[in-house]
């Protein structure tokens, strides 16, 4: 059996530089804290807190100490409370994030009614929200795009990590609902990248394998569009790789989100390639 690697998988610029500016920051007295998980991924979550990073929901859980705000950003209500509360602050928001969290902003002062195109219950288009003053849509499929009603200045932005093909799509349906329409293109070259490269590879391999958080929007997204092309596991260590996944398969292909880390990656490999 031939295990091959996608081209572009793991580890993006984004979550990398939080994980680092996360390290740079870790205390051994508890004293720092990420504001919600680092990454969707629970293993480095794990890995972070027994290195001096802990996790908290909310800035409440605080009263002193340093608070991290993680790549999937938040609104501007939480800087200000954070300095209300007298908390030191260190941004590791993505700048990719950042750019559609000011492109929806400056759409909204310019008098545009923004559209999202995203996953209402992800932080980072939680995020995204917040910054045009709670004045946006917020929609994932065709359907919902079709149900708005006409818009006299319609703005869109994208989650970073939304499918590219899809929110083409998605914009097809919106082109209907306004004379006057910004488009700004929000995803980042990251996820475009893997997601090219899962297509890629899933449409020459019998199987793929998908590794990364269950909670993670960007991996499940890779295991969708991996689906479509073959037999897809979606998984997020070695201990869930099954014997029988590779009865009768030639080629099997291996992606990971961009909040996997490169040692499950490995071991995930090292482990298939011993039953090749
Ligand atoms: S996927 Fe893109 S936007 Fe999200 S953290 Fe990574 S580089 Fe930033």
């Amino acid at each position: 059996m031939e295990v091959i690697l996608a081209e572009h998988l793991g580890f993006c610029y984004g979550v990398k530089r939080a994980i680092e500016i996360a390290r740079q920051n870790a205390s051994s007295d508890g004293s720092s804290s990420t504001l919600g998980p680092i990454i969707h991924n629970p293993q480095m979550v794990e890995r972070l807190k027994n290195e001096g990073v802990g996790t908290v929901g909310s800035l409440n859980e605080m009263d002193d100490g340093l608070v991290i705000i993680r790549s999937h950003g938040v609104g501007p209500k939480v800087y200000e409370e954070a300095e209300s509360r007298g908390l030191e602050l260190v941004d590791a928001t993505c700048p990719h994030v950042k750019k559609a969290q000011l492109s929806a902003k400056l759409l909204s002062e310019e008098g545009y009614t923004v559209v999202i195109v995203g996953e209402k219950d992800h932080p980072e288009v939680k995020s995204i929200f917040e910054w045009t003053g709670h004045g946006a849509h917020i929609i994932e499929t065709e359907a919902e795009a079709e149900a708005l009603p006409r818009i006299g200045k319609l703005g869109i932005v994208s989650q970073t990590t939304f499918s590219g093909d899809r929110f083409q799509s998605i914009v097809s349906c919106l082109l209907e609902k306004s004379r006057e329409i910004k488009i700004l293109r929000t995803i980042c070259t990251a996820t475009d990248l893997r997601q090219a490269a899962a297509l890629e590879l899933a449409e020459k391999v019998d199987a793929m394998l998908v590794i990364g958080g269950k909670n993670s929007a960007n991996t499940t997204r890779l295991a969708q569009l991996c689906a479509t092309k073959c037999k897809t596991y979606h998984i997020e260590t070695v201990a869930e790789l099954q014997d029988e996944w590779m009865n009768h398969v030639n080629k099997i292909g291996i992606t990971a989100g961009a909040s996997t880390p490169d040692w499950i990656i490995k071991e995930v490999y090292k482990q298939c390639q011993s039953r090749a």
